[in-house]
């Protein structure tokens, strides 16, 4: 994103916009500026703030003006009144930040907006996690802190090591050159996005192997990361899971469950 100096007029109604806090005002310039190293192309400050298109060099002045007199001139809190901001063509790999991180961009691997995956709440159709499996969906970044896909590269090769098989139909998995192995390619590991999600399964006998593996490596990455596991019920709505995590350290919540009415497209639907 970019934010074209020659229209911008320092009101700072896009600095509290901006989830990752890439905009600032520059005190020598007196324009807004985007750090695009920060910035994951999330197009919150482009398609969040409205616009009006006031001359920037009359708002200048009166803002100059009103401030010899103690009297502010400022627009309201969710509008750019100059339309400084400016879209820029974005290249690879920094088309992977848009991919991630803005909401109404569909991923090109999976056709699915946001994140891009269904995640497992669709295992009644899709068939992911079957009996005797548990999946895991491990999300990396938040608002205000992000994730680079370096230490989700981090996370993925551990994972990989304890067993862990990614699920195909995932944006991460198919930004991976070495899938067996977790390995992300080179190209994309300083790239930074709002957030990700990596999807994977094992049988149920090495959930506490992926567990431990994720403890280990999650004090060595500059991010956030939650965990979902997911199971299959047996015929009276209990899994042995929240057994498992609970020897494991992990609190267990019982999130969400899928009732099994849609028709699964994958044949087995024991
Ligand atoms: S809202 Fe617009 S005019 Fe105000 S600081 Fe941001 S880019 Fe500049
Ligand atoms: S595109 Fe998103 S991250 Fe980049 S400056 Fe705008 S709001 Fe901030």
């Amino acid at each position: 994103m970019r934010i074209d100096p020659r229209k911008c007029v320092a009101c700072g109604n896009c600095v509290a916009v901006c989830p990752m806090g890439a905009i600032a005002i520059d005190p020598v310039s007196h324009r807004a500026v985007v750090d695009e190293d920060e910035c994951v192309e999330c197009y919150t400050c482009y398609r969040g703030m409205s616009r009006e298109h006031l001359n920037p060099a009359v708002v200048r002045a009166i803002r100059g003006i009103a401030r010899l007199v103690r009297f502010r001139f400022d627009p309201e809190p969710d509008v750019c009144p100059t339309g400084a901001f400016a879209e820029t063509e974005l290249a690879w790999p920094r088309t992977v930040r848009r991919a991630f991180s803005d909401p109404v961009v569909p991923h090109e691997s999976t056709g699915v907006a946001g994140r891009g995956t269904e995640e497992v709440k669709t295992n009644d159709v899709t068939g992911r996690v079957r009996r005797g499996e548990a999946g895991f969906t491990v999300e990396f970044g938040r608002p205000g802190i992000g994730a680079r896909f370096r230490d989700i590269d981090r996370v993925t090769r551990a994972l990989a090591a304890a067993g862990a098989h990614f699920e195909q139909a995932n944006p991460v998995t198919s930004l991976m050159s070495d899938p067996a192995a977790g390995r992300i390619r080179d190209d994309i590991l300083g790239e930074k996005v709002l957030s990700a999600i990596v999807e994977l399964k094992t049988r149920m006998a090495g959930v506490p192997d992926i567990l431990r593996a994720l403890r280990a490596v999650a004090g060595e990455v500059e991010t956030v990361i939650c965990l979902g596991v997911s199971a299959r019920c047996d015929a009276g709505g209990d899994t042995e899971l929240a057994e498992v995590l609970r020897a494991e350290g992990f609190a267990f919540w019982r999130g969400k469950t899928n009732l099994g009415l849609g028709r699964p497209l994958w044949g087995d639907a024991a």
